[in-house]
């Protein structure tokens, strides 16, 4: 089972240091967000240890980001929802916080016409939103990558994300080291 509670005014807080650090378009539209804490409880209504929220995957999430339908804006008066999950948002230090929204909020853009020219909410005068998936997910079976290598999917999207963007996650170097007989050969030679 889960309960949800309104978010208290430190997560608004944080949101709104976000958007303005980060989401210079989300602020100029001044959309107005729900945030929604969810935790997952047992049947005694004490907090389990199950993950509250999960991805389309069926992975555990830490926050997810909607659109609200107009017919919901109604009785929301909201566009945008957030829903987090209570105690594993408890266990995180702020900047981790900041981290979370800052992600959920660069999953929303303006929808664009085939043109390139934003579309236009006629009710409201203002951009339609739309979300957009993540860039990146490494997800996939360790036992695949020793089955498969190369041909895994696995290898291949952890590999690209290595090669092309190693310095992000801390990596040294963002080319594979090349093999032994490609190397110069060594001119410290005293003959
Ligand atoms: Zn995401």
């Amino acid at each position: 089972m889960k309960i949800y509670e309104l978010a208290d005014d430190s997560v608004h807080d944080l949101l709104k240091e976000a958007i303005s650090a980060y989401h210079n378009m989300i602020g100029k539209l001044e959309i107005k967000f729900g945030l929604i804490r969810v935790t997952s409880v047992d049947k005694k209504g004490e907090p389990d240890e199950k993950p509250a929220l999960k991805s389309s995957s069926g992975h555990a999430a830490a926050a997810q980001i909607s659109l609200v339908s107009k017919k919901d804006q109604l009785s929301k008066n909201y566009e945008v929802e957030i829903l987090f999950d209570g105690p594993m948002w408890d266990g995180m230090t702020d900047k981790k916080r900041l981290a979370i929204l800052d992600h959920e909020l660069t999953h929303i853009e303006i929808a664009k016409d085939k043109d390139g020219h934003a579309k236009i909410d006629d009710l409201t005068g203002k951009p339609k939103l739309k979300l957009i998936p993540d860039q990146f997910h490494l997800w996939g079976f360790l036992d695949i990558a020793k089955r498969h290598g190369e041909d895994s999917s696995e290898v291949a999207n952890m590999r690209s994300m290595a090669i092309n963007h190693g310095h992000l996650f801390g990596l040294e170097t963002g080319t594979p080291p090349a093999p032994k007989d490609e190397l110069a050969p060594d001119s410290s030679s005293d003959s």
